[in-house]
């Protein structure tokens, strides 16, 4: 069978942004998040009745591609987790597949061995930036720095990732300290920026016209109105994923319901590679629907 999309070098960058709502962002201006969706596809996904709507679960769910049951993360410690037999993508791409991969962000433990962390624990490049204090500027700071850290190492550097999780922070810190009003609003957009800047880093590669990359921009969780989120409100169980690449038809429907766990599956897929039955991924690649032929 034929493949309608041109061999080439298979890249793939997951941007992942914390505690974005979906219901605000028909009124957002998230020019580079809407170019991801009109080139793919934007759709919610339903935090699941084992997931506590927390970040540790719903990042761990989405970077090994199975859920709680298997990766054992259940709250924002990580302790207990059995991330060692449930790896990251990155992880398992740099030690199963000898790809080089990239992390990125300024989350402890995600990255650090601290709260029973990290989720991304052995990528082939590992970048952490803390932010100095536990503020919504400071976590502005911080998402800027990562920016630039994955601006370098997506585009101008030697390393070459052909998978990346960049995480962005701000959005989420400021929902939790001044609730989902106009600070929460601005946080997206300027997180929408900056995921600009990533994608505009890869158009920029020396490379790109060979390549096939994969973009996945994707949230972990809502927020109720006054900021927070755990509990099981549509608001807070409320996720999305946008992403565009190939084998994914611009403007189609995806075939659905997706599910954080579809983010590794789909991320293996982009890379050509074929799961072994023994990770046991619980999440398949996205599939478009059929564009009908006129
Ligand atoms: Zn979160």
């Amino acid at each position: 069978m034929s493949s309608p999309w041109p061999a080439g070098p298979r890249r793939v960058l997951v941007v992942g942004i914390d505690g974005v709502r979906l219901d605000l962002l028909p009124a957002l201006h998230t020019p580079h998040l809407d170019a991801v969706a009109a080139a793919g596809f934007l759709a919610p996904v339903e935090v699941d009745d084992a997931t506590p709507t927390m970040s540790g679960p719903c990042w761990a769910t989405v970077a090994t591609g199975v859920g709680p049951a298997k990766h054992g993360v259940y709250g924002n410690h990580l302790g207990g987790h059995r991330l060692d037999v449930f790896p990251d993508f990155t992880t398992r791409l740099a030690k199963a597949h000898r790809r080089r991969t990239f992390a990125a962000g300024g989350w402890e433990p995600l990255f650090l061995a601290r709260d029973g962390g990290p989720l991304f624990a052995a990528p082939g490049r590992l970048a952490y930036i803390a932010p100095l204090e536990d503020t919504p500027e400071a976590w502005e700071v911080c998402d800027e720095r990562v920016t630039a850290e994955a601006e370098y190492v997506l585009g101008r550097s030697d390393d070459d990732p052909q998978a990346s999780f960049v995480y962005l922070g701000a959005v989420d810190e400021t929902a939790h300290f001044r609730g989902c009003g106009a600070d929460y609003r601005r946080a997206i957009e300027t997180a929408d920026a900056r995921l600009g800047r990533l994608l505009a880093a890869l158009e920029a590669r020396p490379g790109r016209a060979d390549e096939q990359w994969t973009v996945i921009v994707v949230t972990d969780h809502g927020h109720v109105d006054a900021g927070g989120h755990g509990g099981r409100t549509a608001l807070e169980r409320t996720a999305w994923i946008a992403a565009r690449g190939p084998g994914i038809t611009p403007g189609a429907p995806v075939l659905g319901p997706l599910h954080h766990t579809d983010v590794a599956a789909h991320v293996y897929a982009a890379l050509e590679i074929v799961p072994d039955p023994h990770w046991t991924l619980d999440g398949r690649p996205f599939t478009s629907a059929p564009v009908p032929v006129s």
